[in-house]
């Protein structure tokens, strides 16, 4: 599954990229103006927090933390991305 970045909402910036955190989690991340996307528990769910830009970049909550009706958006959309 690759799921492409969309560019940064903030700068427009056209290259973001997931990092790691090393506590564990992926997050969407700014080169540019250093805006950083929600922690997932995934590569795949950190790129469709990023592009979908639901949460404001600086609430650092795990995918975990969502609710059902979110969590189910969510689901569809890495399958909608996953499929092209
Ligand atoms: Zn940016």
């Amino acid at each position: 599954m690759n799921i492409e970045l969309k560019p940064c909402p903030f700068c427009g910036f056209v290259e973001p990229i997931i990092d790691a955190k090393k506590t564990g989690g992926f997050y969407g991340y700014c080169l540019s103006c250093f805006t950083r996307g929600p922690i997932a528990l995934d590569r795949e769910t950190a790129t469709a927090l990023w592009n979908t830009r639901g949460y404001p970049p600086e609430e650092n909550e795990y995918i975990v933390g969502l609710t059902q009706p979110e969590q189910e958006a969510l689901t569809r959309y890495i399958q909608e991305m996953s499929q092209k």
